[in-house]
């Protein structure tokens, strides 16, 4: 039996799919303080024009350049796995396959569009790059392209995890990074939240906020700002995974997917994998898929689809998604990539058009799920992806109770190396499931309920 499916260099996609040429409802465009639809023009101080004219495009494929397509052969195509150990631990009559993008040197699926990004704003004469990063996983893949392409990387980490996690932050200076604690004495929005909260743990909407200051005030024009996740071109370039995932199957003759998982906190590599396949569901196919979020920070579940900032500072345009409120604060659970307010446009369209059905989890039930994959597949997850394992295991309990023979694919984002202290928390009885009060939600929906409304429109077909 074939456990693990490899494609030849020369057999790896030359394009993206792009879902936007595809959707049955368009996508809303983002909108400006003014109300008014932002226009590339006024996103050319933040990012370089050759990948805001892919952030509008409404082209079904974009050519993969040549130069890009050299850095992802560094680990891709990455495998394909039949998870058949996993399968006969839960005694399911289930195929489960899954998509490993833990092999990349960051260790994550996050490198897919840092190398893209990297060398599109190469090729438009920029020189440096800043970003933010949470838990530091975005900043050590921007900082490892930004090592590949000779381009200068700044990382405004978010303090608290500056301080407790200090291996990403090697993992950056390993690859010429220059990461500092955020707030910073770098930029005004540091200096200013500094002076009133000098013991500020910091957040990501902080960091946003000084790591775009950076880059729109660097007078010689040659410094952009790069973001992870959420945005159009983002999950373009997270496609790849998809469309490898498709030629795979097909090597094996496997004509048919049932189910397509993936963890999402911006919803980058959710779309990466699922994006094809809904291009497909599009066309006809049956075919479920389940973007999945922890139970404490329900963007998809409970929150309503609505015009929000993308970052706490209100820097960035108002983009229409599923949004918890830019201000809310998610209860500290481990997997610190899936705690974002917002979902990427695309992805709630697909939500709002019903082509999507999310699912929420506890991260109890998340630890266990991938502590049964560890010891069966081996390889120990990130947390975030712990909860792709999670649906992918119920999804495999129910094939068993009903008896039927499904194919289930779910994305392996990323491996948990260097989470291993969420481990340890589980280990010690020290998570709990924590629901979120409605009254929080409220709370927080209350400070955005007289922005803009975006149309929910469908189609009604699924
Ligand atoms: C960042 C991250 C995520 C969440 O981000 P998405 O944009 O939703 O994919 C999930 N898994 C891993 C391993 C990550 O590093």
């Amino acid at each position: 039996m074939t456990i693990k499916v490899f494609l030849a260099e020369e057999e790896i996609p030359r394009q993206w799919y792009n879902l936007a040429a595809d959707l049955p409802t368009p996508l809303q465009p983002p909108l400006g303080p003014d109300g008014n639809p932002v226009g590339p023009e006024m996103l050319a101080p933040v990012f370089p024009m050759n990948l805001i004219e892919q952030e509008v495009s409404q082209e079904r494929w974009i050519d993969i350049p040549d130069g890009v397509l050299e850095l992802l052969y560094r680990w891709r195509p990455s495998p394909l796995h039949r998870a058949v150990h996993l399968e006969q631990a839960l005694n399911t009559p289930a195929k489960i396959y899954y998509k490993n993008e833990s092999i990349s040197p960051a260790g994550s699926h996050k490198p897919n569009t840092a190398v893209a990004q990297a060398w599109y704003n190469k090729e438009f004469g920029i020189k440096k790059l800043t970003t933010e990063t949470g838990a530091g996983q975005w900043g050590s893949a921007l900082s490892f392209a930004c090592s590949l392409i000779g381009l200068e990387c700044k990382v405004f980490m978010v303090r608290i995890s500056f301080d407790q996690k200090p291996m990403r932050k090697l993992m950056m200076q390993a690859w010429g990074g220059h990461c500092v604690a955020s707030p910073s004495e770098e930029t005004a929005a540091g200096r200013e939240i500094l002076a009133k909260h000098p013991d500020t743990p910091g957040s990501l909407g902080i960091a946003i906020s000084e790591a775009v200051e950076q880059a729109v005030s660097d007078e010689s024009g040659e410094t952009r700002y790069s973001l992870g996740s959420v945005l159009n071109h983002v999950m373009l370039h997270q496609t790849i995974i998809g469309l490898e995932a498709k030629k795979q199957l097909a090597k094996i003759g496997e004509s048919k997917v049932d189910v397509v998982i993936g963890c999402a906190g911006g919803g980058s590599n959710f779309a990466g994998l699922a994006f094809p396949f809904i291009n497909d569901k599009i066309n006809g196919a049956q075919i479920e898929v389940i973007p999945v979020e922890p139970t404490s920070c329900p963007t998809m579940t409970r929150a309503p689809f609505a015009y929000d900032h993308g970052d706490v500072a209100n820097m960035t345009p108002l983009l229409p998604m599923h949004t918890l409120g830019h201000q809310f604060i998610p209860p500290p659970i481990h997997a610190g990539g899936l705690r974002y307010h917002g979902m990427a446009p695309l992805v709630s369209q697909t939500i709002v058009e019903g082509l999507c059905a999310p699912r929420a989890i506890h991260q109890v039930e998340c630890y266990e799920a991938a502590l049964t994959f560890a010891k069966t597949e081996g390889i120990i997850a990130a947390p975030e992806t712990s909860h792709a394992i999670a649906a992918a295991i119920q999804e495999a309990d129910k094939a068993r109770e009903e008896g039927k023979e499904k194919t289930i694919l779910f994305n392996l984002s990323g491996h948990g190396l260097m989470d291993l202290n969420g481990y340890q928390l589980y280990f010690n009885n020290a998570l709990t499931d924590y629901a979120l009060p409605e009254e929080e939600i409220q709370k927080s929906l209350d400070t955005i309920k007289n922005y803009p409304q975006p149309s929910v429109a469908k189609t009604g077909k699924w």
